[in-house]
């Protein structure tokens, strides 16, 4: 594996890597590599023939009160991981490699940010956006690949890729679960003993929302009030920053739900803010996640 720093260098590597005809799947993330990044590095192998993965803990898509410094970092273990899992070009660039004249120019995004997240984290999907557009500038890849995990960032950026004609396939992957039910995060360190515990009700309550959708509730205002009060009874440490049941990629809270419909959360412990959701596919309710 190649472990490359620099824009000039990953550049030139990939340009040969292309002028072999290969195909490049990447792989962004921001580290603390889990089973989750496995799965999307897992995908990226089966249908590309060089995958690069970054890891950069991109500082313009955190607020300033959020947990940008205290993020986990683990560059050793990644880079172990990594290896293990075959990626052919690790990229773990510096911010001033990412942003070499600073934040001047940025990409704007005012399309699906409107709820979720995007409400809550005001600019983060502009940060999201911009360090995408510089990643897929710099590696040109065939293939990128997201988690659903963070179903809203996959809806911006489907919009990011069609309204800039970037020149690359969006390949969104299942959410990869703990035994319990939560979902794996890099954030997940950050709970304590009592909200580990606790943090699995975050899926449950949704399901109870699905259950709700199968029995014949549509209403994404029924479905909310479903998920809030299995969260009234359930959490104990955690508190409800959102619970949103909304069309989806439109992400429209006021639409009829046409073909499918997220039901998402997040929660906020006191070093930790988890997210989840569930998409349900309309026409095949009962193959939901
Ligand atoms: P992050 O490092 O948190 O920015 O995540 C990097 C990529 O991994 C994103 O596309 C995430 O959606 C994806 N990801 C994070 N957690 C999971 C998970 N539990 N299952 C699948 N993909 C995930």
């Amino acid at each position: 594996m190649n472990i490359i720093n620099s824009v000039p260098s990953l550049r030139e590597n990939l340009k040969e890597e292309r002028e072999k005809g290969l195909t490049i799947g990447f792989v962004p993330t921001m580290g603390y590599l889990h089973e989750g990044h496995l799965s999307l590095i897992k995908k990226a192998k089966e249908s590309s023939d060089i995958v690069v993965l970054s890891i950069y803990v991109n500082p313009t898509q955190f607020g300033p009160n959020e947990d940008f410094d205290a993020y986990p970092r683990d560059i050793e273990r990644d880079v172990q991981l990594a290896v293990d899992n075959q990626v052919d070009y690790l990229f773990h660039p510096t911010s001033e490699t990412m942003y070499p004249i600073g934040t001047g120019m940025s990409v704007s995004v005012s399309e699906r940010v409107d709820q979720l997240c995007g409400s809550k984290r005001p600019g983060h999907f502009d940060g999201v956006a911009t360090v995408l557009t510089k990643f897929f500038n710099i590696i040109q890849p065939d293939k990128v690949f997201f988690g659903l995990k963070d179903a809203q960032q996959v809806a911006v950026v489907e919009g990011l890729i069609r309204h800039f004609h970037f020149p690359v396939e969006l390949v969104a992957c299942p959410t990869m679960r703990e035994n319990d039910g939560l979902a794996k995060s890099s954030r997940n360190v950050k709970l304590n003993h009592d909200e580990r515990a606790e943090a699995p009700t975050l899926y449950k309550g949704l399901q109870q929302g699905f259950l709700e959708f199968k029995k014949g509730e549509h209403d994404p205002r029924q479905l909310e009030q479903v998920i809030l009060h299995y969260f009234k009874e359930h959490l104990k440490h955690g508190v409800v920053d959102y619970v949103q049941a909304l069309s989806y990629p439109e992400l429209a809270i006021n639409v009829p739900v046409k073909n499918k419909v997220i039901l998402a959360c997040a929660i906020q412990y006191e070093n930790a803010r988890l997210i989840d959701n569930i998409i349900i596919d309309i026409d095949q309710p009962f193959v939901g996640e």
